[in-house]
C-alpha cells in the first residue's frame, strides 16, 4: 500500500516541483513503484517528466471533477521510470468546479483508493497556494514534505503552513503527519542561510532532513530537457542530493516500522 506524500509550501519558487520530480525519480531508481501527481496548473512537474502538457489526453482535472478512474488518467511513459498524473491550465478550472461538488475536500483521496496498492510511493506536487487543490492533496496524504529556502522570512511562512496543516488535519485528515522539512537551494557560504538553518534545527529537531539540497545549476537545467537531474547529469551534486534524500526517507520509514514492531 503506497505511502502518499504531499510536497507542499504555499510559497512559490521554494523547490516543490524540483523536489517532486527528483524524489520521484530517485525512489523509482531504488525499484520502488512510484506515482507522481502534478496538481499545479503550471504543469511544471508534467513537462519536467518529459510529458507535453499541451498534448496530454487526461489531467488531474478529469480525476477530480469528472471522476474519471485514476487508471485511465495515469500516464505510464515518463522520462523518470515513474508514472504520472499530468496537469495543465485545465486544472485551474478544477479548483473552481470543485467548489460546487459534494465532498470536495476528499476527491483526490477517494480517487486514489483504487490504485493505491499498485505503488510504494505517491508524491503530490502542490500549487503555491493553500487553495482547494492543496487541501485535496493534504486530505489524501499520509504525510507532508515541506521544501524551504533558508531565508529571512521562511520561518514565518513555515509557521503559517504548519498551522494550516494542523487545522486541516483536525477536520479532514487526523492522521496527517509532517514527514520532514527539506532545505533547498542551499548555499553554505551564505551566513543568513546558516543562521536560519540552525534555527530550523532548534525548532523542529529531527523533522529537518539531514540531507540538504544544494543550489545546483543542473537541477535548474534538467526540466528544459524534460528529465529528472539523474538522467540529465547523474554525477551532478543535485542528482546525488536527491538520491541521498530518497535513501534518508527509506531509512526513516524502516526505523519507524521497527519501532512500531517493538512497541506492539
Ligand atoms: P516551486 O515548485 O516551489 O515553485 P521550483 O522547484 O519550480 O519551485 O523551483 C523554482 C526555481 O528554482 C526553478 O527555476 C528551479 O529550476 C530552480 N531550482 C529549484 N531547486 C534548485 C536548486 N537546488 N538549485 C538550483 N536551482 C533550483
Ligand atoms: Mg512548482
Amino acid at each position: 500500500m503506497a505511502k502518499i506524500i504531499a510536497v507542499a509550501n504555499q510559497k512559490g519558487g521554494v523547490g516543490k516541483t524540483t523536489t517532486s520530480i527528483n524524489l520521484a525519480a530517485s525512489m523509482a531508481a531504488t525499484r520502488r513503484r512510484v506515482l507522481l501527481i502534478d496538481l499545479d496548473p503550471q504543469g511544471n512537474s508534467t513537462m519536467g517528466s518529459g510529458v507535453d502538457k499541451y498534448q496530454v489526453s487526461h489531467t488531474a482535472y478529469d480525476l477530480l471533477v469528472d471522476e474519471v478512474p485514476a487508471s485511465e488518467v495515469i500516464q505510464t511513459e515518463t522520462s523518470g521510470k515513474y508514472h504520472l498524473i499530468a496537469a495543465n491550465g485545465d486544472v485551474t478550472a478544477a479548483e473552481i468546479k470543485l467548489m460546487e461538488v459534494f465532498a470536495r475536500e476528499i476527491r483526490l483521496r477517494t480517487a486514489l483508493e483504487a490504485v493505491r496498492d499498485q505503488y510504494d510511493y505517491i508524491f503530490i506536487d502542490c500549487p503555491p497556494s493553500l487553495n482547494l487543490l492543496t487541501v485535496n492533496a493534504l486530505a489524501a496524504a499520509d504525510a507532508v514534505v515541506i521544501p524551504m529556502q533558508c531565508e529571512y522570512y521562511a520561518l514565518e511562512g513555515l509557521t503559517a503552513l504548519m498551522d494550516t496543516i494542523e487545522k486541516l488535519a483536525r477536520l479532514v485528515n487526523p492522521k496527517l503527519a509532517i514527514e520532514g522539512i527539506l532545505r533547498t537551494m542551499y548555499d553554505p557560504r551564505n551566513r543568513l542561510a546558516n543562521d536560519v538553518s540552525d534555527q530550523l534545527k532548534n525548532h523542529f529537531g529531527d523533522k529537518v532532513y539531514r540531507t540538504v539540497i544544494p543550489r545546483n545549476v543542473r537541477l535548474a537545467e534538467a526540466p528544459s530537457f524534460g528529465a529528472p537531474a539523474m538522467y540529465y547529469d547523474k554525477s551532478s551534486a543535485g542528482a546525488k542530493a536527491y538520491l541521498a534524500l530518497a535513501g534518508e526517507m527509506l531509512r526513516r520509514s524502516e526505523s519507524a516500522q521497527i519501532t512500531a514492531l517493538e512497541t506492539e
